[in-house]
């Protein structure tokens, strides 16, 4: 399996997802059409569309792809009037297959109420979107703070070597973030190193994996002593840190 990363927007992230065994051709929220076609035509198909939220953002490109390569769209099944296009629903737990690909759906609400993501276990892969981002996560807009909390916490009992790749390049001021409440965080400095040198070079600091974000990533960390202190709430619960946690960066 082959992955190709497409920067869209001002900082979105479509991924191409190439299954060479029976040639089939994936792409994962494609925001707008033109930059993901100037990679897919290099493959001359697309076979399937996967979208994990409704957002425009993630959804721009479908109806002209599907138009042009005659693609089938996925999606979560309560989302089926929000994501245009659809053509197959998804439910929560299920597996289907992209070519020889198993892909389980993982549902986690919070972002948006329809937020799923897609794991693929054989290659140590899952797409995000806007839940689990490299050093954050998404803001909570028709969910709860708890339901945010524990779509979390499902992604965080995956293999640690699963390679994240999530739906926005916010990785500089998550890192900031991150350091401001994290202070005391070595493997963050050694992590702040690597991301500046990437996007001095102007490249993408993703995929990231579970592993450095289970580290790193401080809406992961909510059980650590040191951030409960540095909030001033160190008799506060794990979804009470991340309640505070997520307020604090939204005005961040
Ligand atoms: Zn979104
Ligand atoms: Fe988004």
């Amino acid at each position: 399996m082959k992955i190709e990363v497409i920067p869209c927007l001002n900082d979105n992230y479509s991924y191409l997802i190439y299954e060479e065994e029976t040639n089939t051709v994936s792409i994962v929220d494609p925001s707008e059409f033109s930059p993901c076609e100037k990679i897919i035509k290099n493959y001359k198909k697309l076979d399937n569309i996967l979208i994990t939220h409704h957002h425009a953002d993630h959804v721009g490109g479908n109806l002209k792809l599907k138009e042009k390569y005659n693609s089938k769209i996925f999606g979560y099944q309560k989302d089926k009037s929000r994501i245009p296009g659809i053509d197959i629903l998804l439910y929560e737990d299920q597996i289907f297959n992209v070519g020889n690909l198993e892909v389980k759906v993982i549902f986690i609400p919070g972002h948006t109420s329809g937020h799923i993501a897609y794991y693929i276990k054989k290659e140590n892969v899952i797409f995000t979107g806007d839940t689990l981002f490299s050093l954050g996560c998404g803001r909570v807009f028709e969910g709860s703070h708890k339901q945010m909390f524990e779509s979390l916490n499902k992604l965080k009992i995956l293999d640690p070597k699963t390679k994240v790749y999530c739906g926005h390049e916010y990785t500089k001021k998550n890192l900031e973030f991150c350091l401001t409440f994290d202070t005391e965080n070595s493997f963050l400095r050694e992590r702040e190193q690597d991301i500046n040198a990437k996007i001095k070079k102007n490249q993408p600091t993703i995929p990231t994996s579970l592993e450095e974000e289970l580290k790193t990533n401080i809406f992961l960390r909510c059980d650590n002593i040191k951030v409960k202190q540095a909030l001033n709430q160190k008799d506060s619960s794990d979804q009470e840190i991340f309640t505070k946690l997520r307020d604090l960066k939204d005005t961040f």
